[in-house]
């Protein structure tokens, strides 16, 4: 079942966003050549603690960290720890902020110092997929139709869209129906309505669009062990375009 939210759950949704994307931001600003993930993790964490916050993924089904940083052929849910960022890496950060019971969710890749024309371009197209897909989310729209501007929009880049892990509902839990696959699996899906909240997150591949999952249980990498890039926002339906709940100003 879809929850609309209320105008009250809407405002404490913003608050939740603000600081996720905040916390993003500063996980950002602490990547750098010789950090290592747990290190990039703590700046997360730190923001969303001062902000009497709480990182949503820590200890979510049991996740040992305080948000997923992933890096290279690592998509998502990378566990925080002694890796060093080496210059040329590019590194995802998945960060949830769970504030007075709404949560707020958002990812993004990026560059560890100089990086390739190719890391670049699948960085930036997995924005621009988010972008587009994004912009259908809108009153009286399908998931479907979000679905199908996420694999279309990446496959007219000349890239493959991850296919196992998709976007989701986001309100009280981090994740409420609907699902919202990354491709478009034939199906309809629900009725777009304002008041729902969305976080749709491409997760888009240099190489092949097939993944594996390590044996410490999370960290999803390529099997191919190309590049992986991911972008998320957590986003309200409205009566008109969608308003982006973890998007900083300026
Ligand atoms: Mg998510």
């Amino acid at each position: 079942m879809i929850r609309v939210k209320s105008p009250r759950e809407i405002e404490r949704m913003r608050r939740a966003g603000r600081v996720a994307a905040l916390a993003l931001r500063a996980g950002g600003e602490a990547v750098r050549p010789g950090m290592t993930t747990a290190q990039v993790c703590k700046a997360v964490c730190r923001v969303i603690e001062n902000h009497g916050a709480v990182p949503t993924f820590l200890n979510y089904r049991g996740f040992p960290g305080g948000c997923c940083v992933s890096v290279n052929e690592e998509l998502i849910h990378g566990i925080p720890g002694n890796r060093k960022l080496r210059e040329g890496d590019i590194v995802s950060i998945d960060a949830g902020a769970t504030l007075d019971g709404y949560v707020g969710d958002t990812a993004a890749t990026f560059p560890v110092g100089c990086i390739s024309d190719q890391a670049a371009r699948l960085i930036e197209v997995t924005e621009d997929c988010f972008w587009a897909a994004a912009d259908k989310a809108r009153r009286g729209a399908r998931v479907s139709d979000i679905s199908k501007e996420l694999e279309g929009y990446s496959k007219r880049q000349g890239f493959e869209i991850v296919k196992q892990y998709t976007g989701h509902g986001v309100g009280k839990r981090l994740h409420e129906d609907p699902e919202i696959p990354n491709f478009w699996d034939g199906s309809r899906g629900a009725r777009l309505i304002p008041g729902m909240t969305l976080a749709i997150e491409p997760m888009v591949n240099l190489g092949s669009e097939d993944v594996e999952i390590l044996s410490d249980g999370w960290t999803v990498v390529t099997t191919d062990g190309q590049l992986s890039s991911h972008y998320e926002h957590t986003l309200l339906v409205t009566q008109d375009a969608p308003e982006f709940l973890t998007l900083l100003e300026g």
